[in-house]
């Protein structure tokens, strides 16, 4: 079973690394793929390029073998559509394969926004991780393929390569990118919230407003 965790990593931080376990723990996977987008299709321009995004992950999870990253969306040029990205990854892991991607609930409430997500459950599986505030609205082209295609547990995505739904609910960390680009913006630490490594090269590259204090 192949696992890919996409998002804009604007920087990558303990509460996407530890989903990151808790998916290779409840899948029962060796590997948990981080899949950082090259230009995010639904917001606004990053506070890091790609490669630097790129970078901080891979300073993130350095010595931890359950997780490694993909960066086949920075090789792309444009805005970075999971469609597409499925469809590549369906060609190299050929048809039996099953194949999931991971998902918060604020990212999939928003899925029939994305492009060609109709084609979405044909080339993978979806894990729905419920985030904290984060509905899925009744009514919506969501919910309603939630209903459809909704399985009890990881076991049904290793029967099948693509098509079904798991809702996962584990412990997550109440941290956002956009709260640790404010701390910076305003000149406080953003410490314990991202490993030293990523908050240190946050710093030497004047990240987010950081200055290069030379320590924490
Ligand atoms: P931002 O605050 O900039 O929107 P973010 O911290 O929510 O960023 P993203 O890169 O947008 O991070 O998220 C990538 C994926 O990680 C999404 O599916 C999102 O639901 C999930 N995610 C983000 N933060 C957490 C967290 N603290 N715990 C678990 N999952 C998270």
């Amino acid at each position: 079973m192949h696992v890919i965790y996409g998002g804009t990593f604007d920087p990558v931080h303990h509460g996407h690394l530890r989903l990151g376990l808790e998916i290779s723990d409840a899948l029962a996977v060796d590997r948990v793929h981080l899949l950082p987008c090259h230009i995010p299709p639904h917001r606004g321009n990053t506070g890091a390029t790609s490669e630097q995004r790129l970078e901080l992950i891979r300073l993130a999870i350095n010595g931890e073998h359950r997780l490694c990253v993909d960066d086949r969306e920075l090789h792309r040029a444009g805005a970075s559509y999971t469609a597409d990205t499925l469809r590549q990854l369906r060609a190299e892991l050929g048809p039996e394969m099953p194949l999931v991607m991971v998902v918060g609930t604020d990212a999939f409430a928003a899925f029939d926004r994305w492009r060609e997500w109709v084609d979405i459950p044909a080339l993978a599986h979806i894990v729905v991780v419920q985030r904290p505030g984060a509905g899925i609205p009744v009514g919506s082209q969501a919910a309603r393929l939630l209903a459809e295609r909704s399985v009890p547990g990881p076991e049904a995505l290793r029967a099948s390569p693509c098509g079904a739904i798991l809702q996962l609910n584990p412990p997550l960390l109440d941290i956002s990118a956009t709260g640790i680009r404010q701390r910076i913006a305003s000149g406080r630490s953003p410490r314990y919230l991202t490993p030293d490594p990523v908050w240190q090269r946050i710093q030497s590259l004047r990240l987010y407003g950081a200055c290069p204090a030379g320590n924490f």
